[in-house]
């Protein structure tokens, strides 16, 4: 069972300050995990991760991650805004967008982001919306969709049916166009995994790009500065599943990369990454309490959160460990769909789960809910989204985000002519 880093008696105190619903998240345990990526892929002396925004949007937590040299992986304009508000700006950012606007990549221009084309039409777009201007100092990256010649995975599904990347020939047309507009300096991008545990899978698309980056240089003469493998390492949301286990990620990389470009002459090659989940994921929690207990044909322990705070569970039938603290080593258990209040029947954190007896007033933590997790929050129903607090290492608590209240959501309104 999870051990959140909490107890009932700490949460009846901070309650009294943020009442539930709230998510928390572990300073000291994303600040640990941050070390163990970057430390398994020490032997790359370019390493960098560039933590994808979306997953958890949050300016602090982005700024506790740059502690490590993270940077951001930002797809739209409010990214790329939190990204300059923290202090990422330049090569920190890598702009992997898709369908974007205009706008979002003269930000991003103007920001000195890695600009990572999504498909062989936007650099000419890009090139509209820039003007003449001179590419000689700036990093232009492609992502690459390998189709069929790579196997789906669960979440981003089927290559081939994904809407992201270049097709192979349009990488090589796309990589020539650019360098004869007089772009110097590149990189190699594909994303083709989420939520993924297997090792294998993350070491073969590193694998993927290597030889990729082999065939553009040979055919091209491009010297790639750096390969990002993308996101999508997975966490052990179920209790029989096991963490990824990134150091063997990182040596399986590695034996690839001797074998793949320092035995061709292609190093110093940069392996970037733009992981979201696995970084904050196992560490944030989602903290509600039961308000009702309802018995009909079957049991349902409804909370004062709902999918305004965690939608996982609703939108991909997701996982989410719950644990009931106080009651931690209850043997009195129900069966119980845990629910929401919004009118939707898949408001549901989870359905037909084991949980030791509960009453109204309890509390529950919803496990793994550091990642996409507030952030997909919607207000669907006039439900609000919670406030995000910052559990410090010496045990301080901090309020990272308040939670929004009626007026926010009646903000957009004019209420004047009615
Ligand atoms: C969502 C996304 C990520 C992060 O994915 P995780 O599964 O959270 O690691 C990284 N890169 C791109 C382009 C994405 O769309």
């Amino acid at each position: 069972m999870r051990k959140p880093p909490f107890d009932r008696k700490w949460i009846e105190e901070t309650a009294q300050k943020w009442p539930t619903p709230f998510h928390v998240y572990d300073a000291a345990a994303i600040r640990d995990n941050a070390k163990r990526l970057r430390k398994a892929f020490s032997w790359n002396a370019g390493f960098r991760e560039y933590f994808a925004v979306k997953a958890t949007p949050n300016p602090h937590i982005m700024r506790l991650l740059q502690e490590f040299g993270f940077g951001s992986d930002c797809s739209s304009m409010a990214e790329l805004v939190l990204a300059e508000k923290v202090g990422n700006v330049g090569d920190a950012i890598m702009f992997t967008s898709n369908d974007t606007p205009a706008e979002e990549f003269a930000k991003a221009w103007e920001l000195g982001a890695i600009i990572n084309l999504d498909d062989i039409a936007h650099w000419p777009f890009l090139k509209s919306v820039v003007g003449d201007v001179d590419w000689t100092g700036r990093i232009m990256c492609c992502r690459y969709n390998p189709g069929p010649l790579k196997g789906g995975n669960a979440i981003i599904g089927k290559p081939e049916e994904a809407k992201y990347g270049f097709t192979k020939e349009q990488l090589f047309e796309c990589y020539k166009a650019m360098k004869e507009s007089g772009v110097k300096r590149f990189g190699l991008h594909a994303m083709v995994a989420s939520n993924e545990l297997d090792p294998e899978y993350i070491i073969d698309t590193a694998k993927m790009l290597f030889a990729l980056a082999g065939e553009l240089h040979d055919a091209l003469g491009i010297d790639f500065e750096f390969v990002n493998i993308g996101g999508g390492i997975g966490i052990p949301y179920k209790p029989d599943q096991n963490a990824m286990d990134l150091e063997r990620v990182g040596k399986g990389i590695e034996a690839a990369y001797r074998e793949m470009i320092a035995a061709k002459g292609m190093d110093p090659l940069k392996l970037y990454m733009e992981c979201g989940r696995c970084i904050p994921g196992p560490y944030g929690y989602l903290v509600a309490k039961v308000r009702h207990i309802k018995n009909t044909y079957r049991m349902y322990a409804g909370l004062d959160a709902c999918m305004s705070n965690l939608m996982r569970p609703a939108i991909y039938g997701a996982y989410h460990e719950i644990v009931v603290p106080g009651k931690e080593n209850s043997t009195e258990t129900t069966i119980y769909d845990v629910t929401g209040s919004l009118c939707e029947n898949n408001d549901k954190f989870a359905v037909q789960r084991v949980l030791p007896v509960l009453e109204p007033g309890d509390y529950v933590v919803i496990c793994d809910a550091g990642a996409h997790g507030h952030a997909m929050g919607f207000q669907y129903n006039g439900k609000l989204r919670s406030a995000e607090l910052l559990l410090e290492a010496g045990g301080k608590v901090r309020e990272i985000r308040r939670a929004e209240t009626l007026d926010d959501y009646f903000a957009t309104l004019d209420f004047g002519g009615l």
